[in-house]
């Protein structure tokens, strides 16, 4: 993790990845004629969570495609990857309303994605804030569809100059969570064109997207993956596109009517309608042509052309290389994308006026830099909003902090690094087959482990210290999508070692739901935990989240309140966070989370030189807006956003951001009010 360039003087770029011309003579109709149907079968199908197998024998190389919007996250998923640069998050992109600014992102992200050692970016995100309470609106850039192209564009030529492809997602209508898999989005023709296809348009015409991902859901009636007006008429036939067109993981639902809509690549795999011989099948009963399959084989060749996959192998493994120009650009993204959205002179602050600064509020000291779900990543660093000031005005002015309220929806994860163990089969047990380590008490595993004699039964097993920072009854929290159970002191605390547990809405809508236990703990007294799971009726996940909560208080708002009173000014820092605001759940309010909305009141009733920061990836409701000395919107600012913040607060950098999007001042306000979340399956765009 040492910040470094590279020695070759082009930062990011190893020179086993260096570009050359020789690919684009690699002649693609001969190397399809020397294949089998397997072999072309294996090409549009994956293997494994992000790799598309190659052909050895021919010189095809082997394809790796990495998450995401904010920052390639390498092949760890949520948490278990190696850091890696994580910038601003969509909408506080769409805030900074700047193409320019957004390209060179692009670059250090194409930079990022080759030291992660992958050919493709699954990014950018842009689809459209339909409804404020959108749970992926923080990935998305904006509720104006040319804002969205024009920065997608932007951002697709920054990363495709690197040699690394992007697929713009997802393909179409699928900007809401509600139902995700399965939901009909029915969008009149009009709309459909002039707003949700059209960054699309613009990502495919003036972006030149290499590739395109299709959406879970239905779009008037028909699954995306598997619709030949929106695949073919529309994006190959009237846009001019030429790229790969990938499946949403595991959005997949049909063989051959897939195959024919125009679905070039079918993910992760092996592919639940194209693996394990059902395309070849398919093929053989002439129920797609050989022309078909070869046209998908075609462009998954193009795209390993174009990025450069044939002459270099990703054969490096993933590395952190963290880049102090990649620091700086992200800072400069973060505060340019922060939005003042009122000021009655408070700001900028001046530390020669202040004796004493008091940092209040659920988000000021914790570094929520990103939202939840495939986004997430492993930052390079996480600093909170309370040590950037602290690092900037520490020595001058005495900074006091108060938490103020709560604003948990579960428990948070246990704080990590969690070493898990892995054991051939169902019982944890015998050899360790692999281990990896895992950021915070959060783990999952998609399908199967490769190590395992039999990928999909395998069972592992971590250990963890619990250090109190208080005395009382604690309440730990279990959330799996399996066969999972909880040991303290050898006896069972929390029991989902069986079938059946009920379904909740976490994890990708694949979790149970909360299970807890009490824990009556010493304040320093540290408490082993050993955690035990199964692949055991997992379903597409194997895991768990296990969090825990610290004895309620009820004088956090009053403590909060003395702090405020006897400060110069006060920055009080709310928001929301990867867990309101996340893939796979919409919010269900437009509100502060908590006690937030009375905190802050209370707060400005205390001193008027409140200045409060808005960290939220959406718009939310501020009821106390009239009365706040200023109001800045701060978004999920990526890695840099604390000393991003301190610039803009201490008046060294202008908060140059706009709203991408309309703040409503009350969700009802918002024409997508009435059809939200939507009904029967269907969500009508009215
Ligand atoms: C998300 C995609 C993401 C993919 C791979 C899906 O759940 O919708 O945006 O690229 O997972 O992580």
């Amino acid at each position: 993790m040492d910040c470094r360039s590279f020695s070759d003087g082009r930062p990011g770029l190893p020179s086993s990845r260096r570009l050359s011309e020789h690919d684009g003579m690699t002649n693609l109709a001969s190397l399809i004629a020397q294949l089998s149907l397997e072999e072309k079968a294996s090409l549009v199908n994956g293997n494994g969570m992000w790799t598309v197998p190659g052909v050895e024998r021919l010189g095809i190389p082997s394809l790796t495609v990495t998450d995401g919007p904010n920052g390639a996250r390498g092949g760890g998923l949520l948490g278990s990857g190696i850091p890696g640069l994580c910038i601003p998050c969509g909408s506080a992109l769409g805030a900074t309303w700047n193409p320019e600014l957004i390209e060179r992102l692009g670059v250090a992200l194409g930079q990022e994605s080759h030291t992660k050692a992958s050919h493709v970016l699954l990014a950018p995100t842009i689809n459209i804030h339909r409804s404020p309470l959108g749970g992926r609106n923080f990935e998305c850039m904006s509720e104006d569809p040319l804002l969205t192209g024009k920065l997608a564009a932007a951002f697709i030529r920054g990363v495709q100059s690197q040699g690394v492809g992007c697929t713009p997602k997802h393909f179409a209508g699928n900007d809401a969570e509600f139902e995700r898999n399965t939901i009909d989005s029915v969008i009149d023709e009009r709309a459909l064109r002039e707003i949700y296809l059209l960054p699309f348009e613009i990502a495919v015409k003036e972006g030149g997207a290499w590739g395109l991902m299709a959406a879970y859901n239905r779009l008037n009636g028909t699954f995306c993956c598997e619709h030949p007006w929106l695949l073919e008429t529309v994006l190959r036939e009237e846009w001019g596109f030429d790229g790969v067109v990938v499946t949403d993981w595991l959005a997949s639902r049909s063989t051959a009517d897939s195959a024919n809509a125009g679905l070039d690549l079918e993910m992760p795999g092996p592919g639940r309608m194209w693996g394990t011989g059902k395309l070849e099948d398919a093929v053989r009963q002439g129920e797609v042509s050989q022309v078909r399959l070869d046209t998908m084989v075609e462009r998954m060749l193009r795209l390993m052309q174009r990025t450069r996959a044939f002459d270099e192998p990703l054969a490096h493994k993933e590395e952190s290389i963290d880049l102090p120009e990649h620091r700086a650009l992200a800072r400069e993204a973060a505060s340019e994308s922060m939005v003042l959205l009122e000021n009655d002179g408070l700001l900028p602050l001046a530390p020669q006026q202040l004796k004493r600064l008091a940092v209040i509020g659920p988000n000021a000291n914790r570094a929520q830099i990103m939202g939840g779900g495939s986004a997430n990543l492993r930052a390079f660093h996480y600093t909170t909003p309370l040590d950037g000031l602290r690092e900037r005005l520490g020595d001058v002015v005495e900074i006091v902090y108060e938490r103020g309220c709560d604003i948990e929806r579960t428990a948070p994860p246990l704080r990590g690094p969690i070493a898990v163990k892995f054991f051939d089969g169902h019982e944890p047990g015998g050899p360790v087959i692999a281990t990896r380590e895992y950021e915070r008490g959060k783990v999952m595993l998609f399908g199967g482990l490769d190590e395992a004699r039999v990928p999909g039964e395998y069972s592992m097993q971590a250990r963890l210290e619990l250090v109190p920072e208080e005395s009382g009854t604690h309440q730990l929290s279990l959330v799996v999508t399996s066969w999972t159970r909880v040991i303290i002191d050898g006896d069972i605390a929390i029991d989902a070692w069986r079938p059946g547990i009920e379904r909740g809405k976490e994890m990708f809508g694949l979790g149970s739901i909360e299970l807890v236990a009490d824990l009556e703990l010493r304040e320093g007294q540290p408490v082993e935990i050993l955690i035990e799971s199964s692949s055991r009726d997992a379903i597409i996940i194997t895991g768990f989240q296990l969090g825990c909560r610290p004895p309620p208080r009820d004088d956090l708002i009053d403590s909060a309140v003395r702090a405020a009173e006897s400060a110069d000014a006060v920055v009080l820092v709310v928001g929301t966070n990867d867990d309101w605001e996340t893939e796979g759940r919409d919010r269900e309010s437009m509100d502060l989370p908590g006690r937030s909305d009375e905190l802050i009141r209370r707060v400005i009733e205390a001193n008027s030189r409140t200045a409060v920061v808005v960290n939220a990836g959406s718009p939310v409701t501020m009821p106390w807006a009239d009365d706040a000395g200023a109001i800045l919107n701060v978004w999920f600012g990526g890695q840099e956003m604390a000393p991003a913040l301190a610039d803009v607060l201490l008046g060294e950098i202008s908060p140059s951001g706009k709203l991408p999007t309309t703040f409503p001042e009350r969700l009802e306000h918002n024409p997508s009010y009435v059809n939200f979340p939507g009904e029967n399956s269907e969500l009508r765009y009215g």
